[in-house]
């Protein structure tokens, strides 16, 4: 596409329409400029007056954009569409009198979708509960190991407004998307397609884990290439086939065992290929080893492993695979060694917040003192604590829903030292990572996995993470 132009005829539709854009915010103000910049008359409406939406909606008063702060709920007169940010929950009012009245709604991925150029870069799309970020950024890594011009964006923080309608070239785009972000974008068709796994998650927002699953699910609708499952779960295999996909689009599944047909899987420390190859009845292709997987956790080489699979059906050749894990470092927080001390290794995975991913994290070690705790959102962690209770020397608990983790340690591994930390202050972390430290032995693991959000004592994972680290370094006489 490239000068900035947009040439869908979408574009030309939308001059002289009256549109609501429903939230400011990260996604609302691009969408407002650009809307606007079509030529549609748009008016954009937030619930909330703080600071912050004041200032935004100066920036489009300027350019001539009405803004309704603190009524995100009428839908205001004449409106013909509504673009809205994808937290805004399917429940609410306005929706309801887009309804009535007949008004379609998009999302800003919908948005991005509809105004792509008639030869825009094709969609390789990721979903699931966790690892979205990691995949997708593992799969851009093998697309440019394979010379090709791409980029990671959606859910990870890079508009896809901006990557559609931007400067930059693309030959094909590395999408993540959220179960919101699905919801909202009914006519998304990507060119392939993964749902990594489904946990239940974000329920109060979907209203029930079928609704979120089949949400999850709409990332298959259309597929034209392949369908991604994980083999070890069968809710998303079960999407897959209630998907309705063009004709010849195949369902690729991926496995940490030996690889069926069609599957991509592991044999022997080496990740392989027996689906994008000629008769996968007979042969299979060798992609890289597990130890070019960083890291090598097992969820992670899942991780891997589906990115390879969106690669492979785009037509990446099996070297550039190899060549792009090799060449991927994880984001900030995610499995991170920080130190050994004294023969124990010190793992940050403060972006384990729910207990779907510390399962994951915790079943990448034999013995682990785990520092846990936080704000549940509603979880139970009785399925958790069975699961991993076999691997814990111990646990350290911190923040304001420990107790619920205390108790279903006392009901399904009562043999596990408890060390619960009284606090939630900022400095408890520290305290935590020295009980840790006397409750370790050499050869263990001190696993910072909390299974829960942070903003109980911290602004965000990332400062939980950094807290961890910096007391992890206290600790002295580091040698890693
Ligand atoms: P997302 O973008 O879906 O939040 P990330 O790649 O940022 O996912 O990973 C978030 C956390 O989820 C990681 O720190 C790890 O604890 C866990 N995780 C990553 N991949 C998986 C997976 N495939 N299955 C389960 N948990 C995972």
């Amino acid at each position: 596409m490239g000068s900035g132009q947009v040439t869908s005829s979408v574009s030309s539709e939308l001059k002289g329409k009256h549109v609501t854009v429903a939230g400011l915010g990260v996604s609302g103000v691009p969408a407002a400029k650009v809307l606007h910049g079509l030529g549609a008359i748009v008016t954009a409406v937030n619930d909330g007056a703080d600071e912050r939406a004041r200032a935004q909606a100066a920036e489009l008063e300027a350019l001539g954009i009405t803004v309704r702060l603190g009524d995100g709920d009428t839908l205001p007169e004449g409106t013909e569409l509504i673009v809205t940010a994808p937290g805004w929950k399917p429940d609410k009012p306005l929706f309801a009198a887009a309804e009535r009245a007949g008004v379609p709604v998009w999302g800003d991925v919908e948005l991005a979708w509809r105004l792509r150029g008639p030869d825009a870069a094709p969609w390789l799309a990721v979903t699931g509960t966790n690892g979205k970020t990691t995949t997708v950024q593992m799969l851009a890594s093998i697309l440019k190991a394979a010379g090709l011009r791409t980029a990671a964006v959606g859910n990870i923080g890079v508009s896809l407004l901006d990557a559609v309608l931007g400067e930059e070239q693309y030959d094909v785009l590395a999408v993540e998307l959220s179960s919101y972000q699905l919801h909202w974008a009914p006519s998304l068709r990507a060119h392939s397609a993964a749902v990594l796994n489904l946990a239940p998650d974000h329920l109060d927002w979907h209203g029930s884990m079928e609704a979120y699953a089949a949400d999850k699910g709409r990332i298959y609708e259309g597929n034209r290439v392949a369908c991604v499952y994980n083999a070890a779960d069968k809710a998303t295999e079960d999407l897959v086939r209630e998907a309705d996909v063009e004709e010849g689009c195949r369902a690729v599944g991926f496995t940490l065992g030996t690889p069926a047909p069609s599957q991509l899987g592991v044999v022997e420390g080496i990740l392989v290929d027996r689906a994008f190859v000629e008769n996968r009845q007979k042969n299979a292709q060798e992609l890289a080893e597990v130890a070019d997987v960083n890291p090598p956790a097992p969820h992670n080489i899942a991780n891997a492993l589906a990115a390879a699979a969106l690669a492979r059906a785009y037509g990446v050749p099996a070297k550039a695979v190899r060549d792009g894990l090799r060449a991927f470092t994880p984001d900030a927080h995610r499995i991170a060694h920080v130190a050994d001390v004294d023969g124990v290794a010190y793992v940050d995975d403060s972006k384990a917040t729910n207990t779907h991913a510390a399962e994951a994290s915790l079943a990448a070690y034999e013995s682990i003192v785990w520092i846990a705790g936080g704000l549940a959102k509603g979880a139970t962690f009785d399925e958790l604590v069975t699961k991993s209770a076999p691997r814990l020397r111990a646990a350290v608990l911190i923040g304001a829903d420990r107790a619920l983790i205390r108790e279903a340690l006392a009901r399904h591994a009562p043999e596990v030292p408890v060390v619960d930390l009284d606090r939630t202050d900022t400095g408890a972390m520290r305290a935590a990572v020295q009980e840790a430290r006397r409750l370790a032995q050499a050869g263990d693991t001190v696993l910072l996995a909390p299974a829960c959000a942070s903003m109980d004592m911290f602004a965000n994972y990332n400062k939980r993470g950094d807290a961890f680290a910096d007391a992890v370094r206290e600790l002295g006489s580091v040698d890693g």
